[in-house]
Parts: C-alpha cells; sequence; structure tokens
C-alpha cells in the first residue's frame, strides 16, 4: 500500500488518498503531534531511554506545514513552519493517523 495523492485541503487538515482506494483525513495538529522523530518521541539506545521535555506547542508555525517531501516509496517527511523537518511518517503511521469515520468507527 502507498498514497496515491496528498495536499493540504484546509488551513488545519491535509487530505491522503490511498492505493486501495481509501481517503484519509488527518488534521495537522494530530500529524505534528505523531512525529516519530526521537526529538519528538523519544528513543532507547543501549538501554538508557531518552525521553525529550513536554513540547511547546504554542511556538509560531509548529502546526504549519510548510511542505512535504517523498522518501524513497515508503514514507513522508513534512517541514513544518518551526522549522522542523525530522520526522519520517512511514505510510503504516500515516494511515494510523487517519481520521476518516470509517477508521475511527475502528478504533473505539
Ligand atoms: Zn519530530
Ligand atoms: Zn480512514
Amino acid at each position: 500500500m502507498h498514497i496515491t495523492s496528498l495536499k493540504q485541503t484546509s488551513p488545519t487538515e491535509i487530505a491522503v488518498t490511498w492505493s486501495d482506494g481509501h481517503s484519509s483525513r488527518i488534521p495537522l495538529t494530530l500529524f505534528r503531534d505523531a512525529c516519530p522523530c526521537a526529538g519528538c518521541q523519544g528513543e532507547t539506545i543501549l538501554f538508557r531511554t531518552y525521553v525529550p521535555p513536554a513540547a511547546d506547542k504554542t511556538i509560531a508555525g509548529r502546526y504549519t506545514l510548510t511542505n512535504i517531501t517523498t522518501v524513497g516509496n515508503y514514507a513522508i517527511k513534512p517541514v513544518w513552519g518551526d522549522g522542523h523537518d525530522m520526522g519520517m511518517y512511514t505510510w503504516e503511521h500515516l494511515r494510523s493517523l487517519c481520521q476518516c469515520d470509517e477508521c475511527v468507527a475502528r478504533m473505539t
């Protein structure tokens, strides 16, 4: 599975279309807060766990999408208004953020 299109449909939301025909709606706040990079989610190296400080969610541009690039054929990398561009979202991760009625119903 891969994405066939991704566009920003409003200042606060993106729409993703998948190769299986599914359409995803993902709010930018959720998208950004789910950033999988080590700086946002922490990481464990040699049994030492790094827990990042709580993000300052009031930083200007934090939830503004300025660009998205494709990484190979398996992920995308968004660039945010505050300059953050470390997060690589695999298709699986991106799909798990889908907030359409169907996916939300499946999660509850
Ligand atoms: Zn991040
Ligand atoms: Zn969905």
